[in-house]
């Protein structure tokens, strides 16, 4: 036990530097703190409240339009990126996970975009700014906006260091603030509250208007965004909904897709992942509901393109299948989130139920029964130890995955 805690406390500088994150209930986040000692502090400014505010967002886009508006949903397996284009202006939200940096940068490179107009880092998971360092070194940027929330990983660290070595600072979010990209208006809708327990709720909240046409980008933002934006009377309706956080139960309330109502939804998700998404109950809300589901498992990139009054897509809708890993678990009902977690799936028990000895990685907030459990593959430290020292630790939920939720 002793030895543990000084081999954690060694690692400690390691962590800072290797330790990556996801986006599931069911992953290994690592510990976030919301912005007030951090690093990042000199280098983010609130923005003074701009004239074109609107408190309350409503209705039909009024700007007379030019020209289509393209939104690709680039294909990044389990992570999101989006591309914006209208005019010759252009809006990136998210870049995908690390490994997806090449990709995205091509995939901008290719629509022969020299300048970003606007990033959006929904919020520091590494599988939506894992690539965005990468980004903002290969292009000219005009506005970063990022959440006021800040991740002790190596991704969040190179995107803050990015933005520095071009002297640029990260606008906070301020909800109800609109932007222009190109004749499409842009709104931000959340986050609403300063901090969560969830970095996902943190989710920069985006809808999109162009002509009789709009679009919702949702993040990882989970039914308390949700509900904070339907408490606050925001207009969430939307033709098209990128579903959020990946097609996950925590997501979607079938409050919140009421207000939207969109015709499309849109989830941006990788083949056979291990949070298992798009989940089960998601996909039934969006079948009962007759939604055209795209979705980059099925489709690849997702192109949807606007003339003001009516949308097409490039491919063609997929299906409403959903992750069975995810299929078990209890549905959520808007309560806390540990519930969810805590909820009992076995699907894959490990044989040695009576072995003690669990894995569990320096952040995470569960431990394993199987080092080579799905949920730990992007951690590069694995510690190990008895159940009991996992547990006195913190790593008090056991995986769901392997461990049976039990
Ligand atoms: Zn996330
Ligand atoms: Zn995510």
């Amino acid at each position: 036990m002793r030895n543990m805690k000084r081999y954690l406390c060694s690692l400690l500088g390691l962590i800072l530097i290797f330790s990556l994150t996801g986006c599931s209930s069911t992953s290994e986040n690592t510990s976030t703190t919301v912005l007030s000692k951090s690093i990042s502090n000199q280098n983010i400014t609130k923005q003074a409240p701009q004239p074109n505010i609107n408190k309350a967002p409503v209705g039909i886009d009024k700007t007379p339009i030019n020209g289509n508006l393209k939104v690709h949903y680039i294909d990044v397996g389990q992570a999101d990126s989006i591309l914006i284009e209208q005019g010759s202006s252009s809006m990136l939200i998210d870049a995908g996970n690390n490994e997806d940096s090449n990709t995205v940068k091509d995939y901008i490179s290719e629509r022969g975009i020299t300048k970003l107009n606007y990033i959006v880092g929904t919020h520091p998971h590494e599988d939506h700014i894992g690539g965005l360092g990468y980004i903002i070194n290969s292009f000219k940027v005009d506005k970063i906006y990022m959440p006021k929330a800040t991740s002790n990983t190596k991704s969040f660290q190179d995107v803050v260091s990015a933005i520095k070595a071009k002297g640029m600072k990260v606008s906070l979010p301020t909800v109800g603030e609109t932007f222009k990209v190109g004749s499409a208006t842009a709104t931000i809708l959340a986050p609403n509250s300063s901090s969560y327990e969830d970095l996902n709720n943190n989710s920069i909240v985006i809808r999109l208007t162009f002509g009789n046409n709009s679009f919702m980008f949702d993040g990882d933002a989970e039914d308390i965004s949700e509900d904070e934006m339907l408490s606050k009377g925001i207009d969430v309706s939307a033709d098209v909904l990128k579903v959020g956080h990946h097609g996950s139960n925590s997501s979607t309330s079938q409050a919140f897709l009421d207000k939207v109502n969109p015709k499309y939804a849109v989830i941006s998700v990788g083949t056979g992942n291990s949070y298992g998404h798009p989940h089960k109950s998601t996909m039934e809300k969006l079948q009962a509901k007759g939604i055209k589901v795209y979705r980059t498992d099925e489709n690849g990139t997702i192109v949807a393109t606007s003339n003001g009054k009516d949308i097409t897509f490039n491919v063609k809708p997929g299906s409403y299948s959903y992750n069975k890993i995810g299929a078990a678990t209890i549905k959520s009902n808007n309560t806390s989130k540990n519930i969810v977690n805590k909820s009992s799936v076995k699907t894959k028990t490990s044989n040695n139920v009576n072995n003690k000895t669990v894995y569990f990685t320096p952040n995470g907030k569960s431990y394993h029964y199987n080092k080579n459990c799905s949920t730990l593959k992007r951690s590069k430290i694995i510690l190990e130890g008895s159940k009991q020292e996992a547990i006195s630790l913190g790593h008090a939920d056991p995986c769901n995955i392997c461990a049976g939720g039990n």
